[in-house]
């Protein structure tokens, strides 16, 4: 078993067989570090990454345009749970927001629409009034 100092942290570790070029310890924090390192170096020496990543971003912003809109208002008021406050964000294409008082929630997905827009896609539910329990003598 080979030890060495993890990049990172400095602290010593055992290195996988399976990787013995293996340079960080598997702390999420260090694993982290190794990532954002690897990115750094590969947005600095690859033009194609670099491309690729540009083209991603501008794609995922044409398919989520009020994002920042929105998570710039979500830090004004984290804490607030009401109609007025926009939707929370789910995933890269979805948001989702509930009105407790309505027994409503909602989930929105945006697409680019054909004119080259983005749309916006709106699913609603509502809550189900409890039904009263069917005793087992009910389907006899
Ligand atoms: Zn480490």
């Amino acid at each position: 078993m080979v030890q060495v100092v993890c990049a990172s942290c400095k602290r010593l570790f055992t290195v996988r067989p399976q990787s013995p070029a293996q340079a960080y310890c598997s702390e999420l924090e260090c694993q982290r570090r190794r990532r954002q390192a690897w990115n750094k170096h590969k947005l600095a020496t690859d033009s194609d990454y670099r491309a690729n990543q540009l083209a991603a971003e501008r794609a995922w912003h044409a398919r989520n345009p009020d994002y920042w809109h929105f998570y710039r208002l979500r830090r004004k008021n984290p804490d607030a749970v009401s109609p007025s406050v926009p939707p929370r964000a789910t995933s890269d294409a979805s948001f989702c927001g509930a009105d407790v008082s309505a027994d409503l929630c909602w989930i929105e997905i945006q697409t680019p629409g054909a004119t080259g827009r983005p749309q916006t896609w709106r699913v609603e539910l509502t809550l189900k009034p409890h039904l009263a329990r069917a005793t087992s003598d009910a389907c006899k």
